[in-house]
Order: structure tokens, then C-alpha cells, then sequence
């Protein structure tokens, strides 16, 4: 893990995008007034304020960074929950100013260290996973890596199009299951929650592997305790969780 100081604080970042990539997910991009480039590393998270303009009370969240390092912008996948922050950002426009300081987290990825990887995700738990696919895809990199991505319903894929394009163009698998299929959905594909069995099944050499999981406490706790039922390490296990 490396120590990297936050060298954002508090700054503001003008609301420059915002696309709905699901239903629920909205994907946000943030950019610094004065362009300045930030290093992180995918993985790592950043804290985003809201300052009401009438009360003058703030309300900040963390969120994982979306986009790879460095950049002179965030991007963050963000689940409307209708929370604090979350109905604020429900009814954002371009060009809103909002508030960040970044970066901040251990869960940090390094591409470098020349290992195969297995990613577990729940949900928006997708977000530091597209940080570390699109920095290896950006480095030209090849990444011995396979996702293993939950979503409740098939419409809650964030960035479809994208997803796809880490397999096709760098042979980063990722399967998908649904945990809430239903009938008349059109999916066809794997149905259930991620656990030691589909691991097994879709990811046989995952014991050569070192595991990032991130996604709810129940996802990752699960998880991690099917891992380590099946012989990992708990070194070999990086997780970060929020959410319910
Ligand atoms: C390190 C870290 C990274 C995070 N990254 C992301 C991210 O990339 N995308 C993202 O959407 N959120 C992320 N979160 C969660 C985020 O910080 C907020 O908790 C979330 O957006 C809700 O904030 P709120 O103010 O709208 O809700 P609040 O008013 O604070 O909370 C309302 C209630 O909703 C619950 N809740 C929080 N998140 C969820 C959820 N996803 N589904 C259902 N219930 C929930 C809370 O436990 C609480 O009970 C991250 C959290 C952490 C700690």
C-alpha cells in the first residue's frame, strides 16, 4: 500500500457531465477549475461536498474515483438512494459547483505488480474496477484479470458498452450474474449471488490470483469468508465496501 497524501482539499470542481448510466446509476464528472491534474490510484476514493447555498451546510460523501490516473477530473458512479446527498445530486445541473478532496483509501490497485487478478463486484462496487481497467486499457496493458460482477436486475449493468470493450480489446473477462432475474427480463445468463461455487466455475485458477472485492458489507463479508473457506490467503484479499 502506498501512503499518498491528499492533494486535493476542499477544492471546487464544476459539475461538467452528467449521464444516466442505469436506472439508478448516474455518472458524474467533475472537472477542477484550474485543470490541474491529480495522481491517485484506482482504487482509491475521493470526498465530494455539497454546500447549500442558503443554510450554508455542508454535506459530504465519499465516493470511489471511476476514471484512471492521473486526470484533471473525477468521475464517480453514483447509485440515487435518495439520501442526503444523493437527492441533492438527483437534481444537479451542469455547471453546479460542488466541493472535493481526494485522494483518500487503501484499497489500491497496482497494475505493476505483474500478478493475475480476480474482481469481485456488487453494484456500484463496479466503480474502482473501471479506475483499474481503464488505466491498464489506457497503458495498452495486458491484464490478466476476471470480474465477476453482481447486479440485481440485467438493466443495473453501469457502462455497458464500455464493459465490454475490456474484454474484446484486452481480454479482461467479466461475467456478469443477476441476482434478481425475473420472468420476461431477457437475461439468459448466470442468475444468483457470487460465491466460492461460481468463483470455482467461472474463474477455476482464482487461487493464482489476488482478489479485489468491493461492493456492500454483506457482498464483501460472504465473500471474503467463502475465499478464505476455499484455501486464500487473507493477504491475498483487498476489500472496500459501503452501502447496504
Ligand atoms: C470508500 C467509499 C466509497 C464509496 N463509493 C461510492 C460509489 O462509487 N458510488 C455510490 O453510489 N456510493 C458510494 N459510496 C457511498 C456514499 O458515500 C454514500 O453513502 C451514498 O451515496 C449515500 O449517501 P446519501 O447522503 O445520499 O445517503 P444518506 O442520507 O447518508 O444515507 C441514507 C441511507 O442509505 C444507506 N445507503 C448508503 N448507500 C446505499 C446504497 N448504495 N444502496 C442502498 N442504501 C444505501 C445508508 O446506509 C443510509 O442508511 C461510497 C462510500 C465509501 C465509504
Amino acid at each position: 500500500m502506498v501512503v499518498l497524501k491528499p492533494v486535493v482539499i476542499n477544492k471546487p470542481y464544476i459539475l461538467t457531465s452528467i449521464e444516466r448510466s442505469t436506472r439508478d446509476v448516474i455518472t458524474f464528472r467533475f472537472e477542477s477549475q484550474e485543470k490541474k491534474e491529480v495522481h491517485f490510484i484506482p482504487g482509491m476514493f475521493a470526498m465530494l461536498t455539497y454546500k447549500d447555498p442558503e443554510t450554508g451546510k455542508s454535506i459530504s460523501r465519499a465516493f470511489s474515483i471511476a476514471n484512471a490516473p492521473p486526470s484533471d477530473y473525477f468521475e464517480f458512479f453514483i447509485a440515487m438512494i435518495n439520501g442526503q446527498l444523493t437527492s441533492k445530486l438527483a437534481n444537479a445541473k451542469v455547471n453546479d459547483v460542488y466541493y472535493i478532496s481526494a485522494p483518500y483509501g487503501q484499497f489500491q490497485f497496482d497494475m505493476d505488480a505483474g500478478e493475475k487478478f480476480l474482481f469481485l463486484a456488487g453494484g456500484t462496487g463496479v466503480a474502482p474496477f473501471f479506475s483499474m481497467l481503464r488505466q491498464a486499457k489506457s497503458s495498452d496493458k495486458k491484464l490478466d484479470c476476471a470480474m465477476l460482477y453482481s447486479v440485481k436486475y440485467p438493466y443495473d449493468i453501469v457502462e455497458k458498452t464500455e464493459l465490454d470493450t475490456f474484454e474484446k480489446e484486452m481480454g479482461a473477462k467479466t461475467f456478469v450474474t443477476v441476482t434478481r432475474p425475473a420472468e420476461g427480463d431477457g437475461w439468459t445468463g448466470q442468475t444468483g449471488r457470487v460465491n466460492g461455487e461460481m468463483i470455482k466455475k467461472y474463474v477455476p485458477d482464482f487461487m493464482d490470483r489476488i482478489t479485489y472485492i468491493c461492493g456492500p458489507p454483506a457482498f464483501v463479508t460472504a465473500l471474503k469468508n467463502d475465499l478464505t473457506a476455499m484455501g486464500v490467503p487473507e493477504r491475498e484479499i483487498r476489500a472496500e465496501m459501503w452501502g447496504e
